[in-house]
């Protein structure tokens, strides 16, 4: 039975700021008024304010120590490393043609949420009866060993398993139902059999040639020792509360309980909410609590209890609350009545159109090859 929650955060992770633009990309003559990066410190603010609102006494913040360059090389190359810290000495920016981008503060405020997500997953290995949960901003599962990539600069999730196999883990299952797919977790593990990586995620493919040239298809499977023991999983958009299930149901569940693992750390990056603008997969607070459920149980069943659960993306930043509020409300099993909104999410407005959508384009085809060639 799990109560309470160990957040791990600092104020420092609110200095990282990305360069403003259109949305995530520079400016342009053609908006009027440049955007705030979608990173913008407000998301994981909600998140603490969720918490601070929904669980006052079921809470306690921990502040982190810093990942050492020591923990950061076990995943990350030392060249890299000097780069971004030079990178960020020099005042930062956007790198290259990209939609990531840093400032002075990036490289400092990536060690702390490197070390949130070390410390929840020593947490969770020492046995707490607490949900040890590190609020990690920037997000890490795009960072690859050399590269930044997807608004990320240090895998926190990578670092942190290979921080429990450092303390005894003989082996990690990471889970990253994170929209995107989780290409750099993806990549520091791709060949290695005592680190399970399953990741469901948009059918977005590689964005960028150099920095994020993984597909995150089906093919991608692993190589040598690692072979089979990555698992991407691509949904469509509008996948849903009910398709999430599924996943869970068909591949998620047994193949983590066929790994066994020592403990589970899951990428819990909440954009595949219902209004997010970087995500179109329609889970609702409601889908959120079955995915927090369903990782504790699986935890329970497989790992001792054993779960880490660390911050990914998650860009709408009002819906994110709301999203991870669900997470929680799942994994503590206690639902949380809040004042004009009880156990609903505002968002969920939209029934999962998945199963509606082709009847609908039926009728509306049917309707219109009145006036239009359409069929
Ligand atoms: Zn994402």
């Amino acid at each position: 039975m799990t109560d309470n929650i160990t957040v791990y955060w600092h104020d420092r992770m609110l200095d990282h700021e990305p360069p403003k633009g259109a949305f995530k990309y520079p400016s342009t003559p053609i908006v009027a008024h440049d955007e705030v990066h979608p990173d913008r410190p407000e998301r994981v603010e909600n998140i603490l304010a969720m918490i601070n609102h929904s669980f006052p006494e079921r809470s306690q913040i921990v502040e982190p120590e810093r990942a050492t360059r020591a923990e950061i090389e076990r995943v990350h190359s030392s060249e890299y490393i000097d780069w971004i810290e030079e990178f960020c000495a020099d005042g930062g920016g956007r790198i290259e043609d990209t939609t990531t981008g840093l400032n002075e503060a990036t490289f400092d405020t990536a060690r702390v949420a490197a070390g949130a997500a070390i410390g929840a997953v020593h947490d969770s290995m020492e046995g707490s009866q607490d949900l040890p949960y590190a609020l990690c901003r920037p997000s890490g599962h795009h960072a690859q060993p050399t590269c930044a990539d997807g608004f990320c600069f240090l895998n926190n999730a990578a670092i942190a398993a290979e921080a429990a196999i450092d303390m005894s883990a003989d082996r990690v299952a990471i889970i990253d139902w994170d929209v995107h797919h989780g290409n750099g977790t993806q990549e520091a593990f791709y060949d290695r059999d005592d680190v399970l990586f399953v990741s469901a995620h948009h059918d977005h493919g590689s964005w960028h040639p150099e920095y994020h040239p993984q597909e995150g298809s089906l093919e991608e499977v692993g190589t040598n020792r690692g072979e089979g023991y990555n698992v991407n999983v691509p949904l469509p958009p509008g996948t849903g509360d009910r398709g999430y299930n599924h996943l869970f149901d068909r591949l998620v569940d047994p193949i983590v309980s066929e790994f066994d693992p020592t403990v589970i750390i899951v990428s819990a990056g909440q954009d595949a909410g219902a209004a997010d603008p970087n995500g179109r997969n329609l889970v609702t607070r409601g889908g959120f609590r079955q995915l927090g459920s369903r990782v504790k149980t699986l935890a329970d069943q497989t790992a001792d209890g054993q779960l880490a659960l660390i911050q990914e993306g998650g860009y709408q930043p009002s819906h994110l609350s709301f999203a991870t509020l669900g997470v929680f409300e799942g994994i503590l099993d206690r639902r949380v009545d809040l004042e004009h909104f009880g156990m609903d999410d505002p968002f969920e407005w939209l029934d999962e159109p998945t199963d509606l959508v082709d009847s609908w384009l039926d009728k509306a085809v049917d309707h219109h090859r009145n006036h239009w060639s359409i069929e």
